[in-house]
């Protein structure tokens, strides 16, 4: 039947059901007979709606705009743009490195609450070996190199935000583009 829009669960961190509703988020408030009513995740919002088997019933107006701009892209988002936007950073697009330090620390502890000594001698050494490599790129050792492949998916990064940058390209094809590199779509 037209009109009937089914709504699409999701999981939040906390374990607890939400919906994503035309960029909208929205907590479970409460479950009345066969219906289910959902809260706006935005405390000083009066947005609802009300689902029935899955079924959107009604939807009431928020005070905001929509999700995704209102956390990441207005001007006053609550995480500004300047904080999470890496168009201008060459280098690591990802925390893989710190993963794998953590890694390697997890691995050096003979287990997982070692006493504070061992722990003490651990951080202590990882400190030497860092302060020496230091040192050694101080003195002009070259840094230590990434994977070629890494490095030409950043000359291909850097090309396209020339072709950006020279109107070559909207930003939605260079957004395709860099995606498309990137393995994201
Ligand atoms: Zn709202």
């Amino acid at each position: 039947m037209a009109g009937l829009r089914k709504v699409e669960y999701i999981m939040s961190q906390r374990g607890t059901p939400q919906i994503l509703l035309d960029e909208y988020l929205y907590n479970r408030n409460r479950e009345r007979q066969s219906s289910t009513h959902w809260r706006c995740v935005i405390k000083t919002c009066t947005g609802r709606c009300t689902t029935n088997d899955d079924i959107l019933r009604n939807q009431t107006e928020h005070n905001h705009p929509p999700y995704m701009v209102f956390n990441w892209v207005d001007d006053d988002a609550r995480f500004p743009l300047p904080l999470w936007n890496h168009h201008e950073t060459e280098g690591p697009r990802t925390n893989n490195s710190l993963e794998g330090f953590h890694c390697r620390l997890n691995q050096s502890l003979p287990h997982s609450h070692p006493n504070i000594f061992w722990f003490m001698e651990v951080i202590r050494r990882i400190e030497h070996a860092e302060r020496s490599k230091l040192v050694q790129v101080n003195f002009g050792a070259a840094p230590p190199s990434r994977k070629r492949v890494y490095r030409e998916i950043d000359n291909q990064i850097i090309r396209l935000k020339d072709h950006l940058r020279l109107g070559q390209k909207t930003p939605v094809q260079f957004l395709d583009a860099v995606g498309h590199l990137l393995k994201l779509a």
